[in-house]
Formats: C-alpha cells, sequence, structure tokens
C-alpha cells in the first residue's frame, strides 16, 4: 500500500519537478569565497568553515569530490526545492572554479558541537525539542515528496547555544514515486531500517523515521549507537535481538519478503526487550513512560506502520514543546 500521506507529492507536479536528470546546474564564481579552516569530511566532500569576502557573511564550503553528475544534480535540485523550508539547511551558493574545475557547495552555517559531547548535556526536555525540530523538517521535505534516507546524528547540526537545528546533507535524499523501486544502499548502517536490510526496495518516506527512532535513542538511552552492527547482515542481528523476531517474521509475512541464508543461519528466537530494561543510573532523568511510547511508535518493523511526522508531533511526548513554543511566541 502507499505511505499515508504525501504518497502522490511528486506524481501530481509535472515531471521536471523529480527528473532531476534534466536539471541544468548553473555555477558562479569561486573568487570572492575564503576558506578558513576544515571541520568535517564525508565519502563525498570535504567541508570547510568560510566566509564569503562581498558581504563578510559565514558559510560553510562543501567541496566535492569527483562524483556522478546525477547524483549532484539530484542534490541540489532537492536543496534548492527545500530552501527556506523548516530546519532545512540552506544551499546560498554553487561554484566552480574554471580552472581547477573545483566545485563547492556553499551553505549557511550552524555553529554545531559534536553529538558525542552535546547528548551528554541534554536534559529530558532538549531531547523532547530536537526531536521536534528535526520531525518539522521531516514533515517538511516529505510534503514535498522527498526521503532524506540518511538521517542520524552527523546530519542533524545543533546549535545548543541558540536552540538551532538544521538537517544537513541531501546527498542521498531521493524524490519518492508510488511504486518505485529504490536502492536499499542508504543511510548509514546503525540508523538503516529493516526495509534495506531485508531487500525490500518499495520502501518510502517512513524509512527517516525508524533512522529518527534510532537517533533519539541514541539521546534518551546515552547509548551510541542504539543498534551496533558490524556490517549490514550483523545490523539486521542486532534489531532483532532487541526488537524480537516476531515483529520481523510478521512483517516479512506481510509483504511476502524472503532473509538471505546468512540470517536464516544466524536469526534465532529472540524474543522483544523491553525498552525498559536500557534505563541505568545515568539515563533515567531522560526516560519517560511517553518517551517509550513514541520510540517504539518509530521503530515497528514495518514501514507501514511507523508514525509518521505528521502524527509524532501530535504525540503527547512532545506536549511540553508546544507548550514551549506557546509562552515564547504566543504574545501570552
Ligand atoms: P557523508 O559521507 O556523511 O555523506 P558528506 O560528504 O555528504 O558526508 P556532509 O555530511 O554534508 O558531507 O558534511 C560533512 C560534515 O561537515 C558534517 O558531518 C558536519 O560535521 C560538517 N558540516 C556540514 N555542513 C555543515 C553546516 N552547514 N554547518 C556546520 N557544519 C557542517
Amino acid at each position: 500500500a502507499l505511505p499515508r500521506y504525501y504518497a502522490n507529492a511528486c506524481v501530481d507536479k509535472p515531471e521536471s519537478y523529480y527528473d532531476y536528470t534534466n536539471f541544468e546546474l548553473s555555477w558562479g564564481p569561486m573568487d570572492y569565497y575564503e576558506v578558513v579552516q576544515k571541520i568535517g569530511r564525508g565519502k563525498y566532500s570535504e567541508v570547510f568553515d568560510g566566509v564569503n569576502t562581498l558581504n563578510n557573511q559565514k558559510c560553510v564550503i562543501k567541496i566535492l569530490k569527483p562524483i556522478k553528475l546525477e547524483k549532484m544534480q539530484r542534490e541540489i535540485k532537492i536543496l534548492q526545492t527545500l530552501y527556506g523550508g523548516k530546519n532545512i539547511i540552506k544551499l546560498y551558493d554553487m561554484a566552480q572554479d574554471d580552472v581547477s574545475e573545483v566545485t563547492a557547495l556553499v551553505f549557511e552555517r550552524v555553529n554545531h558541537t559534536d553529538h558525542k559531547v552535546l547528548y551528554k548535556q541534554f536534559k529530558d526536555f532538549d531531547i523532547r525539542y530536537y526531536i521536534y525540530e528535526v520531525l518539522l523538517g521531516l514533515d517538511y521535505c516529505h510534503s514535498l515528496g522527498i526521503m532524506h534516507r540518511d538521517i542520524k546524528p552527523h546530519n542533524i547540526m545543533i546549535d545548543h547555544e541558540q536552540r538551532q537545528l538544521r538537517i544537513i546533507d541531501w546527498g542521498l535524499a531521493e524524490y519518492y514515486i508510488p511504486g518505485k523501486e529504490y536502492n536499499v544502499r542508504v543511510a548509514s548502517r546503525y540508523y538503516k531500517g529493516p526495509e534495506l536490510l531485508v531487500d525490500d526496495r518499495l520502501y518510502n518516506y517512513s524509512l527517516d523515521m525508524w533512522s529518527l527512532g534510532c537517533t533519539m535513542a541514541n539521546m534518551m538511552f546515552q547509548r551510541d549507537p542504539m543498534f551496533k552492527g558490524v556490517d549490514n547482515d550483523d545490523q539486521l542481528i542486532k534489531i532483532v535481538e532487541i526488537c524480537g523476531i516476531d515483529g520481523l517474521m510478521d512483517y516479512l509475512k506481510t509483504y511476502k519478503l524472503e532473509i538471505n541464508r546468512y540470517h536464516q543461519k544466524h536469526l534465532k528466537n529472540w524474543e522483544k526487550v523491553s525498552w525498559e530494561e536500557f534505563i541505568t543510573k545515568k539515563n533515567k532523568h531522560l526516560v519517560t513512560k511517553e518517551a517509550l511510547d513514541f520510540l517504539e511508535k518509530c521503530l515497528q518493523y514495518d514501514r507501514e506502520k511507523r508514525i509518521m511526522p505528521q502524527e509524532a508531533i501530535e504525540h503527547e511526548y512532545f506536549a511540553p514543546v508546544i507548550e514551549y513554543k506557546k509562552k515564547i511566541h504566543g504574545g501570552g
């Protein structure tokens, strides 16, 4: 069946909206950007702090390694489509040096603290607040027919001082078309949904909700990561050891999916572990019954049963966030 929300977001629009292969890239000059220092690197890029010397605006300069034109077209078209959306990183400019042919994307800069440091400082309310902010960003991109497909702590930039959050790295994002089969080699291992691990290629936006569940578990249980597989096959094992075999079997049956030989051999009759068992002295101030209820609704094997952003923001777990926002914006 189709996703409950935004199933036709793309196909209701002209083909040029989602067919990025005909999208023409127009590069500006690189001259007035100055690189300040390296702040990160990914598979596909090196990332620098920088400044636009025309207006002295700080920015982040992502210098792209040689990648397929189509991948570049997809990322840039998506970033332009999402420009200005709630909690979506802004692509300011795209630049190319005509001599070296180096290409770079220029982004708004977030004064981010590494999640390994930041998550340790979080209070219960901070987790509710930031997960809520990610949900707003996800609802926005899903409403435009786009799935992020790489949600994880590294791709959620947080400026805790300003309580500002941005979803970055749209390099694996893709347009959702009903009935289309997608590549399952997306997302980072620990955040991969079961659909990716059992080759269920008809997945949709709800993939992002599994990854968000893993991210939330990471914050709340102070367990980094929640499911730590040594490879993709082992990743499913790590999930089933905690989420149980019954849910997996029901999911496989519903969609007539088969498991590979490795899983036939290594999956055992594990019972679902109750989330309460992950409560420790170190994290008990972060865990509530509403939090566990919400987590459970994200970490459903069956991609159709997962809670979606629009439903999630109504969950009682986020009631204090809505209250807080009313107070600071509500003029009361
Ligand atoms: P990956 O291999 O994870 O897909 P990538 O090559 O697509 O990476 P990004 O994930 O976009 O690159 O960026 C790499 C790193 O640079 C991020 O994890 C982050 O630490 C930093 N970074 C990227 N964009 C920003 C930004 N706008 N503000 C602050 N830091 C950023």
